[in-house]
């Protein structure tokens, strides 16, 4: 890594005299800022679904990718965040699922240790990305105008950290639940239990600052969702939803007032801000159109009991994207400034039928999603027998780790030709899957499709489904991996992971002031969110990327 910093320094150096030299010639008027908003789990229809009236503005002023698309696998937010950051499709990251197999032993599980990606910190993912040794966007921007700080806010830890690892210098997130009687002065929140602060790479003004304590893991913070199905598969725990206590707002505006703070007190090139409420929303009910007031108690009364559902959320995501816009309005670094709004992953809704998992009070995280043995980020090794679906498969004695969510990636403890035909055609049977691929070096070959699938199913997996999972193909990804029909979760009633066209197609605006406005058709993908970020500022990219850059119409 220090040895590409230094080429980067050299070779932004070098631009930096080639713009000086060719300045009358360039006209436009580039941002020297660039700030990523992501929605995480958001479906492009949510905009017009729930008035996001600033991310239809940012669409219906800027450029607007109305057929952009997550474009590689897994498409789970660990994997995407640093997708986006890189350029690289997930198997030249380090990592490129919820789970990989540590062939190395980069981290020290032991060699060829099941490692589960999301439950990793920052340091892990640092050597993991110096092991592939790649430049990432912050790299560049620090190169480029080293005076400005890089900077990540979000709800999540994996999220946070895998997308700021190796390359910003503040990094905002949530962290662990402890007591509020381990407060040096627990007076000062307006509740006794438990509390969630800010952690990671945090600037002091962050650190010391009351107002991000929250309540979080106590009775009171689940808002009723530990006890209704489905939401009870993955419930509320504090993070997601806004909290009753005034002045420790928890949720989206958490996140938005952390943003605002490095905003108001850093000269800053980039900021990637994540709101995490609508994925958490999506999990428990279901993506898409069915989180309406028909399908629960909707009290307009109750904003608490409205924050856990879609409509609110998204409204809600939405408002603090628009104080996010004003913020840099009144500091003057608007019309500077480059806004890219977008998702990690859409999402698809497994209700009744498409349901896979079982529909009990914490299923989601080591019963539904996960299943055989991994380290989670830890020399102990937690075990799981998964949901009763996936049991031939866990049956063939041969399955070492099995993760499901709206796809099935299973690592093998032999992983012979033989052993991993027998396991793919139990894996062919499980309900569910159109399509099984065994990893055979560095691509996935089609072991077969089912004659069950849809006409739509099958004209988007015919485009998209051998190139998607080949993006993940690497010495540590799954041996074996089943696609699954639409509408078919295994982990929560909505979900994510797969290949499914409501799970890979995502919202993707991006704005300047006075752009030229463009509605392009392009399927533009996460992978060329970085090389398009770079041709806009005017950075020339020194190592090579997975994805293309766009060319947007800048302001003279
Ligand atoms: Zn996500």
């Amino acid at each position: 890594m220090l040895k590409r910093l230094r080429v980067l320094v050299v070779a932004v150096v070098v631009l930096a005299a080639l713009l000086a030299a060719a300045a009358p010639a360039l006209a436009v008027h580039r941002p020297t800022r660039v700030m990523i908003v992501v929605m995480d789990q958001m479906q492009p229809g949510y905009a017009k679904q729930y008035n996001m009236t600033n991310v239809l503005m940012l669409q219906n002023k800027g450029v607007n990718f109305p057929t952009a698309w997550v474009g590689d696998m897994a498409s789970e937010t660990v994997v995407s965040h640093n997708v986006m950051v890189s350029g690289l499709f997930p198997k030249h990251m380090g990592w490129s699922d919820e789970a990989f197999r540590d062939v190395d032993n980069i981290l020290g599980y032991g060699e060829n240790a099941i490692v589960t990606s999301g439950d990793l910190g920052t340091a892990a993912y640092v050597k993991l990305i110096e092991n592939m040794d790649y430049p990432k966007l912050g790299d560049y921007l620090k190169a480029t105008f080293p005076d400005a700080v890089v900077a990540n806010v979000g709800q999540k830890g994996y999220q946070v950290e895998s997308m700021a690892a190796s390359s910003s210098d503040f990094w905002v997130r949530m962290g662990s639940a402890k007591a509020t009687t381990t407060l040096a002065d627990p007076s000062v929140v307006p509740w006794v239990g438990k509390y969630r602060g800010p952690s990671g790479q945090l600037p002091t003004y962050i650190a010391s600052d009351t107002r991000f304590l929250i309540s979080a893991g106590n009775a009171t913070d689940a808002y009723g969702t530990n006890a209704t199905a489905p939401a009870w598969i993955y419930p509320e725990d504090g993070r997601y939803a806004p909290s009753e206590y005034a002045g420790h707002e928890s949720g989206d505006a958490w996140v938005a007032d952390a943003a605002l703070k490095i905003i108001d007190n850093e000269t800053w090139s980039g900021l990637w801000v994540t709101f995490s409420a609508i994925d958490k929303i999506g999990h428990m009910w279901g993506g898409g159109a069915v989180d309406t007031p028909a399908t629960y108690n909707w009290d307009p009364n109750d904003f608490l009991q409205d924050s856990i559902h879609m409509p609110w959320v998204a409204k809600n995501a939405d408002n603090q994207l628009g104080r996010l816009i004003a913020q840099l309005k009144a500091k003057g670094q608007f019309d500077d400034t480059l806004i890219i709004v977008t998702a990690d992953h859409g999402s698809t809704y497994g209700a009744g039928e498409g349901f896979k998992g079982v529909n009990a009070l914490n299923a989601g995280n080591n019963l539904n999603w996960y299943a055989g043995a991994w380290h989670a980020g830890s020399s102990t090794e937690s075990t799981s027998t998964g949901s009763p679906n996936i049991k031939p498969l866990m049956d063939t004695g041969n399955v070492e780790f099995s993760y499901q969510s709206t796809a099935i990636e299973t690592w093998l403890k032999d992983r012979t030709g033989a052993k991993k035909r027998e396991a793919a055609a139990v894996m062919e049977t499980l309900p569910g899957v159109i399509a099984t691929y065994i990893k055979d070096g560095d691509r996935y070959k089609l072991y077969s499709s089912s004659s069950a699938m849809t006409a739509q199913e099958r004209l988007w997996w015919a485009a998209t489904g051998q190139q998607l999972v080949d993006t993940m193909c690497f010495s540590g990804s799954a041996d074996l991996v089943g696609l699954l029909a639409d509408k078919v979760s295994y982990g929560a009633f909505g979900d994510h992971g797969g290949a499914q066209k409501d799970v890979q197609r995502i919202p993707m605006a991006w704005y300047m002031p006075g752009m030229k406005h463009a509605v392009n058709n392009a399927k533009m993908r996460l992978v060329d969110m970085m090389p398009t970020v770079l041709k806009t500022m005017g950075i020339k990219a020194t190592e090579p990327m997975d994805g293309m850059a766009y060319s947007l119409r800048l302001p003279k």
